[in-house]
């Protein structure tokens, strides 16, 4: 070890104290420190919110020389840089937003040794420029923010961050600490590999946040189920609002507005002073509502955000799991509540089909579809599912929809055989392909226009499924593509068999179902308790 650069014992407390005014380290954020002001190598894997932060910067103000952060959120290094300059850390930022003249200031402070952290875009590492500017000054440390990007399997890829692997070629001395908020075992094996840090230490802190409470309704009306929600369980209380497109984003936020509630859009659509102040006004404010899409809320700290709401079905669990983290991050109960229907799993199918990229990609994106409808269609414990998916076993959690009111199961196994064998008539019988709407009202047996244009009221299943509601049926078909034992496709969302639907038709496979509710279930909880 460098004994010159050895810091004195507690010198990271003294640090934390001293400059960011905290009592105490969280969980392993001591020993993480600790390791990397030793000069080791680190890929930490610890939940949003979990204080990632402090474990790069403190070693970078412990060790000497610069400690150089590569992030890609750059709408938000000038306010981390602020930040850290309101408590007196010397913290600047290079990328693609400034001017000539603002990026020589920072080059100056850094070759001078006037900062202790310079926040780097990653495409700013593709520019020799910057390489040999690295070169010329004394950095302390590495920091890789938001290392899952590296990973081409994960859900937010970024190519620029491959290119991260040369730090250890043209750095070896200098330690690096990959931090991510994502943590399957297959982007965690990606990123140490990716970034050639097999020999690094690697930190996984429990990704269990249980002041979280995980809801996932049935979407019939998602505006009004919202406002329930909303009127319910969280007057008053600040939330953020995930809706799919731009143009649900502002109709949501219209909605609310009109329904009473405080809320303001954002989206990459609106201007960039329409977006910051509406940001600014999110962390600023008690109780405002931002209606977003996903582009809103990576690197946000704000501690009071009580409740996360997903109007359309995210695209993979990872991103469910980030997205609601946003909630509660000062332990204090809160919701993430997400409603989903069969339209959404239509809808993806029908984005993944259109994507670019190879097949590999769209195969990619279909797993994480699918582990996100097994989630939603679990009957176990939404926690111990969103834990299992992220490596961790745990128990029934006791603060889950599933935990708090048991959903019943029933055998679905019939009414998936009259759905199935529906599809094969119409391919086999008349070379007829369709979705989940006409299939029901088959099923149903109701007349009407489409089913008399297509005589559909001849066919021998016409009818045969007047027992189930229509709610019950669409629960049905979803479960089964939960299951994957149909598959939907093309821009009709037409229904198909795969693989295993096959085992079902024979008798071969029973298919159990989770129960729609009658109503949809309330979550005991009392906002005056
Ligand atoms: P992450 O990057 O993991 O999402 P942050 O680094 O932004 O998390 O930290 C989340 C919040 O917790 C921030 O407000 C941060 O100041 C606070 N925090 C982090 N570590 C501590 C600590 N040891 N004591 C008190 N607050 C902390
Ligand atoms: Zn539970």
């Amino acid at each position: 070890m460098d004994v010159e650069g050895a810091p004195e014992a507690g010198e990271a407390v003294q640090v934390l104290r001293r400059v960011f005014g905290y009592d105490a380290f969280r969980g392993s954020q001591q020993e993480i420190i600790e390791h990397v002001i030793g000069g080791g190598d680190a890929v930490v894997l610890m939940p949003t919110g979990g204080g990632k932060s402090l474990c790069y910067q403190i070693p970078s103000l412990v060790r000497s020389g610069v400690g150089v952060v590569i992030s890609p959120l750059i709408a938000l290094m000038q306010d981390q840089v602020d930040a850290l300059r309101a408590l007196g850390v010397r913290a600047g930022f290079l990328n693609s937003t400034q001017d000539l003249e603002e990026r020589r200031l920072v080059e100056a402070e850094f070759l001078s040794g006037e900062l202790d952290l310079l926040y780097l875009a990653p495409e700013r590492l593709r520019v020799e420029q910057t390489l040999s500017l690295l070169d010329r000054g004394k950095i302390s440390l590495f920091a890789i923010d938001e290392a899952h990007c590296v990973a081409q399997w994960g859900h937010d890829f970024r190519p620029d961050y491959l290119a991260l692997s040369m730090l250890h070629e043209r750095w070896p001395e200098v330690p690096r600490i990959a931090l991510t908020a994502t943590a399957t075992e297959a982007t965690h094996s990606e990123i140490s590999s990716r970034l050639r840090m097999a020999d690094a230490r690697h930190f996984v802190a429990s990704f269990d946040r249980p002041n979280i409470q995980y809801r996932i309704a049935t979407k019939s009306d998602p505006k009004r189920q919202l406002l329930e929600l909303l009127r319910g369980e969280h007057p008053g209380d600040a939330g953020i609002v995930y809706c799919l497109s731009r143009a649900s984003v502002e109709k949501t936020a219209q909605f609310l507005v009109d329904n009473g509630i405080e809320a303001v859009p954002y989206h990459a659509g609106l201007d960039a002073r329409t977006r910051a102040a509406n940001q600014a006004r999110f962390l600023r404010e008690d109780g405002l509502v931002v209606v977003a899409t996903i582009a809103f809320g990576m690197g946000i700290d704000k501690p009071d955000v009580r409740f996360v709401a997903h109007l359309d079905l995210p695209k993979s669990v990872e991103g469910y799991y980030q997205e609601t983290g946003r909630a509660g991050r000062d332990g204090q109960p809160s919701t993430a509540w997400l409603a989903y229907g069969l339209q959404d799993v239509v809808q993806q199918r029908k984005m993944i089909d259109g994507s670019e990229g190879d097949e590999a990609h769209r195969r990619r994106l279909s797993a994480h579809l699918d582990a996100m409808l097994a989630l939603c269609e679990t009957v176990q414990c939404r926690r111990v599912r969103l834990l299992a998916y992220f490596g961790q076993e745990s128990t029934p959690c006791g603060n889950c929809d599933t935990c708090l009111a048991p959903p019943q199961t029933w055998d679905g196994t019939v009414p998936a055989q009259k759905l199935l064998s529906t599809v094969v008539r119409l391919q086999r019988e008349r070379g007829q392909k369709f979705g989940a709407g006409q299939l029901i009202d088959i099923l149903m047996g109701k007349k009407t226009a489409k089913v008399i244009q297509f005589d559909h009221d001849q066919l021998s299943v016409f009818g045969v499924g007047a027992d189930l509601r229509e709610a019950e049926w669409r629960g049905v078909v979803r479960q089964l593509l939960a299951q994957g034992l149909i598959a939907v496709e093309g821009d009709y969302g037409t229904l198909v068999l795969t693989d295993t639907s096959g085992e079902v038709l024979r008798g071969a496979r029973e298919v159990p179902m989770r129960r729609e509710p009658e109503k949809p279930a309330r979550a005991a909880r009392s906002k005056s308790s």
